[in-house]
């Protein structure tokens, strides 16, 4: 939160408490919520926050990197303030339940490491970003 504060600045970035309130928001949400989950978290600590805000300061993290979003079809994306790096992610197409793989024990994801490196290997590409998700109905659901 700190540095990411800094890293603004020195863009030049004015970080209003609005602003504030969603930054803290975001990084403190492990749930993939949507803009609209954002945005009703933020106005319990910032009640003058705008949606246009809200949708304005994820942008900018986005830009620079530091906010995952997933994309869904229907437009309701969603978004890891906490993880900003691409990860593999487990969907419940019902709920709208999102996980991060990785989160589980004892799961090995250096397959999909190899997985990378093997396809930039027979492809001549050279990999920037992978995209995987899972998608199914969860416990709760069934
Ligand atoms: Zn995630």
């Amino acid at each position: 939160m700190e540095t990411l504060i800094e890293r603004l600045r020195e863009k030049g970035y004015r970080l209003t408490p609005q602003r504030l309130a969603v930054l803290k928001v975001l990084m403190s949400s492990d749930s993939h919520p949507s803009v609209e989950e954002i945005h009703n978290l933020v106005l319990k600590d910032c009640p003058t926050t705008s949606l246009a805000t809200t949708y304005k300061t994820i942008d900018v993290l986005k830009e620079m990197g530091e906010v995952l979003e997933l994309e869904f079809r229907d437009g309701s994306n969603r978004y890891d303030g906490i993880r900003p790096e691409p990860h593999p992610h487990l969907v419940c197409t019902r709920c709208g339940r999102i996980q991060d793989l990785d989160s589980l024990p004892n799961l090995d994801l250096d397959a999909l490491e190899m997985l990378k490196k093997t396809i930039a290997r027979k492809t001549g590409y050279r990999i920037s970003s992978v995209r995987l998700d899972f998608y199914g109905r969860c416990p709760s659901c069934l």
